[in-house]
């Protein structure tokens, strides 16, 4: 049962026929980890903490600095220097004092995904690298955890939805292969410090990736077979249908 005040609070989603009480309580019990707390995992936090999600892991090694601030909406400049993942759960609690926040001031690794994953419904990749990402995707089939994943340079960005537990479901390797005839693809050299990234960009992919889990969150479908590309100069979204690789050697080891 929701509260009194709980209910005055979350009054506008739960009006939602497709969240209602029902889902305010599932969400209430959920517990998010997002795994990069910049400028995707700003914004999606902020949204998941307001939303009223009941637990939140908040997994950053970094500093902020002056360049994150245009882009990065939960840091101040008194927060130059703080770490990540702890300034932004400071943050979050004014947002919402209602909700649990863990912050692990670390680079995620293997072992910490070993020991969190398991804790958690949804795991939010919200990482501006790709070696992370690989490393989450592995994580989350090993773990059999659903994984939203966000990336954005420049003025576009991506989001998909990796869901280990449904057969057909492709992963983010059958999409981008670590390695091609055994060599190490080389990664991008286009990334935020090389070419820049306008902050609405990230709020777009960052908002997207916590629409995703709030749906996944309540049992709302939600296609795991797509990627979606957004393009912020002729502001089109763009739809594409991804299959399962039969060779993926991490979805289907
Ligand atoms: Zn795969």
């Amino acid at each position: 049962m929701l509260t009194t005040d709980e209910k005055l609070r979350y009054s506008r989603q739960t009006l939602l026929s497709q969240i209602g009480e029902s889902g305010q309580l599932a969400l209430a019990k959920a517990k998010v980890l997002i795994v990069g707390v910049g400028g995707l995992g700003t914004p999606a936090s902020l949204y998941l903490a307001s939303a009223g999600v009941g637990k939140l892991y908040l997994v950053d090694g970094d500093n902020i600095e002056l360049s994150n601030l245009p882009r990065q909406i939960l840091f101040t400049e008194s927060d130059i220097n703080e770490n990540k993942a702890e300034a932004a759960a400071e943050q979050l609690r004014q947002h919402n004092s209602h909700i649990d926040i863990e912050a692990i001031d670390e680079m995620l690794d293997d072992e910490l995904c070993d020991y969190y994953f398991p804790e958690v419904d949804i795991v939010l990749d919200c990482s501006d690298n790709m070696a992370t990402r690989y490393l989450v995707n592995k994580m989350a089939i090993k773990h059999q955890k659903t994984l939203v994943i966000g990336a954005a340079t420049g003025f576009d960005g991506q989001c998909l939805v990796v869901n280990p537990e449904q057969a057909d479901a492709p992963c983010y390797e059958c999409l981008f292969p670590q390695y091609v005839d055994g060599k190490a693809q080389s990664a991008p050299v286009e990334n935020c410090q090389t070419i820049g990234i306008l902050g609405p960009v990230l709020a777009m992919i960052g908002g997207m990736q916590a629409l995703q889990a709030i749906k996944l969150i309540v049992g709302l479908p939600v296609n795991v077979q797509q990627l979606n590309l957004f393009d912020g100069l002729s502001n089109q979204w763009q739809q594409f249908n991804l299959t399962k690789q039969a060779n993926c050697p991490t979805c289907q080891a």
